[in-house]
């Protein structure tokens, strides 16, 4: 059907949807601390009629903006955090932090919390003209960086309401998500001990820093003995001191635990705390589990994800200006060939004849201003997202757009350069177009719906099993 009637609201709402975009890359808060970001999209909500509610599933920077009664219930889920050392100025095509050290949007999630709201301004428009019953909330989900803030919120039961979600990331390609991702849990192992003189009765003293890396190598060693998807990674975030003639009495290290099924990390899970009490044990210290955060693995639903493809290819996606070229090819100096190369490869090798031809054709240019077609992948990406979390509780479905130039790797200070230019706020406006499109095709086909509804079914026919346990609240990142 054509919506481009209820879609070319997100143009007129342009203003409002980038300007909140660029507060949100100003105020560039990491995960649980998005207060003046909150506040950017909140304002841009109720500028536009929604009915704001903060705090959403006890989480602070959490929140939803409602319009319309009654089902279908359509979810759009936007993000706002950023990652701390990725300070960059806007338009700059050499490294060049605003403040040294300091956070920037090196995700690009100020375009997916504002693409997201003008997906949902444009089904509001929707249901507005047509009277229809039918329901569209925004979720404001903080703490994607390393937070896993959607799990906490639909641990709180927030999504139950939706009949689908829908969301995008910004990215290098104009494309579906065609695959499910890595679970993951993130645990702090503390160890306390006893300080001693180092020198003068090192026998007296018991070693955190020693516990933490017999842990580390005890953990190197588990890695030949886990499926190779498995993916172990770590910070040691206490090292106790930086007094080498102290025994240092604690010491914690980080884990960020991931496999391409949320059972396959309880095992891993179970496993590594095995081996962090056996640290302990070889120390003499004492040591302390926390259990920080955990997200599931992503479940692909096909009905939508292959009317997410339809909607990709009836709107225009953006093509770049001359000016927007003479600042990528100067930005592409900051990368390597291999890099560039990258970028299609993956997609071209699910395809085949002529569809691989054309996107194999396309690798190693300065900018994807194509349509990558769909093919689902088998194989889960290595990576992790929270919405699978939401994806669990009901059918979810996430485009890509491109964003950024086709070599620009993930959280760096190559993505905080574009988060406030031009082709980026295009592509952002295009990807709320064919969400909001997606939305209204699934609205008024309830036998699509239905379809989809019976895909999620039969792949979860458990329901939604939370991997954050009762009681471990969201914990903003440097606070842990
Ligand atoms: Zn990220
Ligand atoms: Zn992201």
């Amino acid at each position: 059907m054509d919506f481009k009637k209820y879609t070319d609201a997100i143009d007129r709402e342009a203003e409002v949807i980038l300007t909140a975009s660029d507060k949100v890359w100003d105020a560039a808060e990491t995960a649980f601390g998005e207060y003046k970001s909150m506040e950017a999209l909140c304002e841009a909500l109720k500028t536009e009629g929604f009915e704001v509610e903060t705090g959403v599933g006890d989480v602070e920077t959490a929140f939803t903006g409602r319009f319309g009664h009654g089902k279908p219930v359509v979810g759009f889920l936007g993000e706002y955090d950023g990652l701390s050392g990725l300070s960059q100025v806007s338009g700059c095509p050499v490294n060049n932090p605003v403040s040294p050290g300091g956070v920037g949007h090196g995700c690009g999630h100020n375009l997916l919390g504002a693409g997201s709201l003008g997906a949902a301004i444009a089904v509001k428009e929707y249901l507005e003209d047509t009277g229809k019953e039918g329901t569209v909330i925004f979720y404001g989900c903080p703490g994607e960086e390393g937070g896993s803030g959607k799990a906490f919120m639909a641990r709180e039961h927030v999504f139950d309401e939706c009949d689908f979600c829908l969301t995008w990331h910004p990215g290098t390609t104009n494309s579906v998500l065609n695959t499910s991702s890595n679970a993951n849990f993130q645990v702090l192992y503390k160890f306390d001990g006893l300080a001693a003189h180092a020198a003068g009765a090192p026998h007296l003293g018991r070693g955190a820093l020693d516990a933490v890396t017999l842990m580390n190598v005890g953990v190197q060693f588990l890695r030949e003995h886990v499926i190779p998807e498995v993916r172990m990674h770590y910070a040691v975030t206490d090292t106790g001191g930086y007094s080498p003639n102290v025994v240092q009495p604690h010491a914690e290290v980080l884990y960020l635990l991931r496999a391409p099924e949320i059972s396959i990390v309880r095992d891993v899970y179970a496993r590594v705390n095995d081996i962090a009490q056996g640290a302990a044990l070889m120390t003499g210290t004492k040591l302390t589990i926390d259990f920080v955060k955990g997200c599931s693995n992503f479940i692909i639903n096909h009905v939508l994800s292959d009317q997410m493809q339809k909607s990709l290819e009836k709107y225009e996606q953006p093509k770049m200006t001359e000016e927007e070229k003479a600042f990528l090819t100067e930005l592409d100096k900051s990368v390597t060939p291999a890099q560039r190369a990258d970028s299609l490869k993956g997609a071209a090798k699910l395809l085949s004849g002529e569809e691989r031809e054309m996107v194999e054709s396309h690798v190693g240019e300065l900018y994807h201003d194509i349509i990558v077609p769909l093919a689902y992948n088998p194989n889960p990406m290595a990576g992790s997202t929270d919405v699978s979390d939401v994806s669990w509780v009901c059918p979810t479905a996430q485009i890509g757009t491109a964003t950024w130039m086709a070599a620009t790797p993930g959280h760096s200070w190559q993505v905080v350069a574009q988060g406030k230019e031009s082709l980026a706020k295009r592509s952002t406006l295009y990807a709320a177009k064919v969400m909001a499109d997606t939305a209204l095709e699934v609205m008024n086909d309830p036998e699509m719906l239905e379809a989809a509804k019976a895909e999620h079914k039969k792949n979860c026919p458990d329901g939604y099993d939370c991997p954050i346990p009762a009681g471990v609240k969201p914990r903003a990142i440097g606070k842990l």
